[in-house]
């Protein structure tokens, strides 16, 4: 088998055993009907290895930089007109319009002058973008998310003065930490907020993830292999 065959097979091959793995982890903590959204997170992966996952049923993805997307996706939207496109990285406000005309969902809205960058661009356009609303679960300065502390004022502006139609929350637990403590206390912000949906779990962690409510699960290397460092 070429070096090329071999990437294709296995990363539909990883993507069967995520498939199984959260099957699995499902029937065991009673959570076997919910449905749970697999976002294959395909940044920095070339679009050679992910057409195999594509062509496996795979539809939802996850990249974290427009510019990547936007070179990577345009021709494949027209071949998959059914894909949909996660942006589960930081978005500055000079690209939402690019990134509001490329994704169908947005993972990172974690600031008040994002929420009304967003809310003027989807008024332009005649069209909102589902969100979720980064939590800073960890309180960690090098990581962006609003802060625990500010969620339920944060929403609430997000619902009553930008009319933003948000799905859930989304977080990052520190590394090197036991994650559940965190995406409990991710659930319990989404639940008093009346926020169904949970974007929560990578690689290291998703089956935590499930245990505790998660309905978006963003992995990446499980499914691709290692990335190359950026
Ligand atoms: C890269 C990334 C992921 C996927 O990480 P893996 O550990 O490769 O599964 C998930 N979420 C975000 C926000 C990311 O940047």
């Amino acid at each position: 088998m070429s070096f090329e065959k071999l990437q294709d097979y296995s990363s539909h091959a990883q993507l069967q055993n995520v498939h199984e793995v959260i099957q699995k982890t499902k029937n065991q903590c009673g959570r076997k009907h919910d449905n749970i959204t697999l976002i294959a997170v395909s940044k920095t992966i070339e679009v050679s290895l992910i057409r195999p996952t594509i062509a496996a049923g795979q539809r939802h993805f996850g990249e974290n930089r427009v510019q990547e997307a936007e070179k990577k996706w345009i021709g494949l939207r027209e071949e998959w007109p059914d894909k949909v496109l996660h942006l589960i990285g930081p978005l500055q406000t000079n690209k939402v319009r690019d990134a509001v005309s490329c994704f169908d969902i947005i993972h990172s809205l974690d600031r008040l002058k994002l929420a009304a960058a967003l809310a003027r661009e989807f008024e332009r356009i005649g069209r909102q973008l589902p969100c979720f609303v980064q939590v800073n679960i960890g309180e960690e300065s090098q990581k962006s998310g609003v802060l625990p502390s500010s969620i339920d004022s944060f929403l609430s502006s997000c619902i009553n003065i930008y009319q933003l139609p948000l799905l859930g929350l989304m977080c990052i637990p520190p590394a090197g930490e036991n994650p559940s403590p965190y995406f409990a206390l991710l659930s319990q912000m989404a639940k008093r907020n009346g926020l169904k949906n949970l974007s929560m779990g990578m690689s290291a962690d998703y089956e935590e993830a499930i245990e505790l409510g998660a309905t978006h699960l963003r992995v990446g290397s499980a499914i691709f292999g290692a990335r190359n460092k950026l």
